[in-house]
C-alpha cells in the first residue's frame, strides 16, 4: 500500500509567511492532483509553543538563522513560526485536506526541534507516524511538502530507516536553499531513496 505524506504545507512556510520558502506555493496544485492516486494521505504540521527554543526571539541577543547548541544538538534559530493556534500554523487554504486521514504534529516540546515527521531531532520521542503507517499496511511512502532541504529531507530519511520504500516527489516539494537541496537529495539516494516526479505517478496509475 502506498501513502502520500504531505509535510508542513502551512501558511508560515509559504510566500508572505514568517519563514517563507521561495515559490513554496507552486507545489500545492501538484500535491492536490496527486492525492487521488494514493490509498492513504497523511500530513505533518509544525506546531510550536510560543516559548519554543528554536525561535531566536527566545534567546536574548540572538538573531534568526544563527546557530546555537541546544540541549546538546546544533540548532539553527528561526523566526517565530507555526505557533500553536495561530493563523500561520494552519494549512494553506489552497491545500485539499478532505482526504488527509491523520495529521501528525511535531515540534511541540519547547526543548527540542523536530524536522522529521517521525522523530524529534535527537530521536528522543516518536510522533507515532511509523507505527501508524505500519498499522495501515503501508510499504511505500511518497514524501511531498516543505521544505525540500530540511523537513522533507529528514522525514524521508527517517522513512527509509523505518524500512519503508521511500520516494521524494521532486516537483511536490520546494527547498528553502536550492544548493542544500542538491546535497540532501544525494544523501537520500545514497541511502536507498528514490526521486520521482508527479507526472510519472499520474501516468502510472
Ligand atoms: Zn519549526
Amino acid at each position: 500500500m502506498k501513502a502520500l505524506l504531505i509535510v508542513d504545507v502551512q501558511i508560515d512556510f509559504l510566500p508572505g509567511g514568517a519563514l517563507a520558502v521561495p515559490g513554496g506555493d507552486s507545489i500545492i496544485p501538484i500535491i492536490n492532483s496527486l492525492q487521488p492516486q494514493f490509498d492513504l494521505v497523511v500530513a505533518t504540521q509544525d506546531w510550536h509553543p510560543r516559548e519554543h527554543k528554536s525561535f531566536a526571539s527566545n534567546h536574548k541577543g540572538r538573531k534568526a538563522f544563527e546557530q546555537i547548541i541546544l540541549n546538546g544538538l546544533t540548532q539553527t534559530l528561526w523566526p517565530d513560526h507555526c505557533v500553536q493556534g495561530t493563523p500561520g500554523a494552519e494549512f494553506s487554504p489552497e491545500l485539499h485536506t478532505n482526504k488527509i486521514e491523520a495529521i501528525f504534529r511535531k515540534g511541540t516540546d519547547i526543548e527540542i526541534d523536530s524536522y522529521s515527521g517521525f522523530y524529534d531531532n535527537g530521536r528522543r520521542k516518536s510522533t507515532g507516524l511509523a507505527a501508524y503507517l505500519n498499522g495501515k499496511g503501508v510499504s511505500q511512502v511518497y514524501v511531498t511538502g516543505l521544505c525540500g532541504d530540511i523537513c522533507v529531507h529528514y522525514t524521508a530519511m527517517d522513512s527509509l530507516k523505518e524500512g519503508f520504500d521511500t520516494f521524494i516527489i521532486e516537483d511536490g516539494t520546494c527547498p528553502l536553499v536550492a544548493g542544500d537541496f542538491e546535497q540532501t537529495k544525494q544523501e537520500f539516494t545514497v541511502a536507498g531513496g528514490q526521486i520521482v516526479n508527479s507526472a510519472s505517478l499520474i501516468l502510472a496509475k
